[in-house]
């Protein structure tokens, strides 16, 4: 995985802990984990994204669904010791028809249960485009997550920029507004990681269809406004758009040079 990042211009990149549709596990190798973190280190990559399966779900209202999302919780962040010091992405949940309150309630108990001082990695909750009952739409949800967690030091936040501008925060516009917003309702100190992907739907539309890097809503304006941004610009970024690798190499070179301000006039 290193190794690709590497040849394709990447600095981080994330990658699932497990098939991310069901729920088995490799066994782990613990040298190739360790050659991993050299090749990190080496290279100066900025932290690592792992995401958790689509399929965990804290609240669900199946018992052995909740079940199996905190074993599988805890059993991730048990294996992520051997690549210590990185991140941990995951989707809140779906409370499907149980409510908010009880979803948020249900997402706090498994967090209680699994979050361990101790862990080097710190979990980040994925800010979520609203789509069905999907917890986690807007900033106010995933603030009452941190609030009701016990040990919230190693909770943190990760903004995917498709879901926020389908859950009705237009970034592509105010992405200013968006962030003080963010602050105010959860501290940008709990920011640690970014999906940067477009949408292929306007602002507030609540469908979570990733569209590649200036083809969608957001635009590339939106996206030279972020990689400027002095409070995002340290932030690793991941692209979970619709590409191949080659794709995500022009991605990566197209970003790095808005960045640099190689392409000034960016239509506003
Ligand atoms: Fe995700
Ligand atoms: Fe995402
Ligand atoms: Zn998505």
């Amino acid at each position: 995985m290193g190794e690709t990042a590497l040849e394709i211009g990447a600095n981080t990149f994330a990658f699932f802990t497990r098939n991310p549709r069901g729920g088995n596990v490799k066994p782990l190798d613990e040298a190739d984990a360790a050659a991993l973190a050299k090749l990190a280190a080496e290279h100066c990559f900025g932290p690592l994204v792992a995401h958790a399966p689509y399929t965990m779900n804290l609240c669900s209202a199946n018992e052995q669904t909740v079940d199996f999302a905190r074993r599988a919780m805890a059993e991730d962040l048990a294996r992520l010791e051997s690549l210590p010091g990185n991140y941990y992405n995951f989707h809140p949940g779906s409370h499907v028809k149980q409510g908010v309150d009880c979803g948020i309630e249900l997402i706090c108990e498994g967090l209680n249960q699994v979050l361990e001082p101790g862990l080097s990695t710190t979990v980040l909750l994925e800010t979520m485009a609203g789509k069905g009952s999907e917890v986690g739409r807007s900033f106010e949800e995933l603030a009452r997550i941190v609030d009701g967690t016990r040990h919230n030091e190693l909770l943190g936040v990760c903004l995917d920029t498709c879901h926020v501008s389908d859950a009705g925060y237009d970034i592509a516009h105010d992405l200013d507004s968006v962030l003080t917003e963010f602050d105010r309702v959860i501290g940008l100190e709990r920011l640690k990681a970014l999906h940067l992907n477009d949408s292929k739907n306007p602002c507030g539309a609540r469908k979570d269809r990733h569209e590649k890097i200036g083809q969608g809503h957001l635009g590339t304006s939106c996206f030279a406004a972020i990689v400027r941004e002095p409070r995002l610009n340290n932030l690793p970024m991941i692209l979970e758009t619709p590409n191949d690798l080659d794709g995500y190499a022009n991605e990566i070179a197209l970003l790095r040079g808005l960045a640099s301000g190689a392409a000034e006039e960016v239509e506003a």
